[in-house]
């Protein structure tokens, strides 16, 4: 199997103002050299138009949500046309944060993805299991079960990241085994929906990842990548997560 190129994909959260994303951008665009990893940054909408100007030329940025809907009466939303108007590539859907602290569903979480792709963005699904789950050593099938909720009637321009949740914005990493873990379980449910193209696609790894770190998680065969959050908001720890995926 060749690996797919290998995927760095930042997760701002609720963090920098447009100012301040710009201002990130440039000195990111003064200190960093392509590696053989896509780098592509996962900010605020309101920042993407900014970024999109001022990052490095092939660093691509992406939403971290979207609307289930494609326009309409839906005050808040963002839809997938809107993103990709301003240059997104990809949008994150059903990250833990949102799974938790705003009930999103499996299947709002599919109706999301099957959004994202009619409006022309890569979707990338999280998935994970909580600190419970995996003590009573069901990562597995929770994960599995997730993801085929998540992935009902989406198409197969799609990236998963798996993230435990217990590994998440804690300092706590899982190891490189188990991520190498559900990554083949992972590309196994994608192999059932998708067939020989799940090969091809990306699984990524989050939870705590930092430059020292991410090579060793992404050396794993089946693990294509990193979704990264604490450590993507200071530029020294892109560019050495970068340096260390060369
Ligand atoms: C995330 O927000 O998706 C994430 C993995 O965060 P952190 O890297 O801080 O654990």
């Amino acid at each position: 199997m060749t690996k797919p190129r290998t995927l760095l994909a930042l997760n701002w959260k609720m963090n920098k103002t447009p100012t301040e994303a710009k201002n990130w951008a440039r000195e990111l665009a003064g200190s960093f050299t392509r590696g053989t990893a896509e780098l592509a940054v996962m900010a605020p909408a309101i920042d993407l138009p900014g970024l999109k100007e001022t990052l490095p030329g092939g660093v691509d940025v992406g939403g971290q949500d979207i609307s289930p809907h494609e326009s309409g009466a839906y005050t808040g939303e963002i839809s997938a046309a809107m993103l990709r108007d301003v240059g997104a590539t990809y949008v994150v859907v059903g990250h833990s944060e949102r799974r938790e602290y705003h009930g999103e569903t499996d299947a709002l979480v599919a109706a999301k993805a099957r959004q994202a792709q009619s409006g022309g963005l890569t979707p990338i699904v999280c998935v994970g299991e909580g600190l419970d789950v995996r003590e009573r050593g069901e990562q597995v099938p929770y994960t599995l079960a997730q993801l085929r909720g998540s992935l009902e009637g989406v198409g197969e321009n799609v990236v998963v990241a798996y993230e435990p949740v217990w590994a998440i914005g804690t300092g706590r990493t899982a190891t490189a085994d188990d991520a190498e873990e559900l990554a083949v379980a992972i590309r196994d449910a994608l192999r059932e929906l998708y067939g020989d193209v799940a090969d091809g696609l990306r699984v990524l790894y989050g939870g705590s990842v930092k430059p020292d770190n991410i090579a060793s998680i992404c050396a794993q065969p089946n693990v294509n990548g990193a979704l990264v959050g604490g450590a993507s908001l200071k530029v020294a720890d892109v560019v050495g997560m970068n340096d260390a995926l060369k």
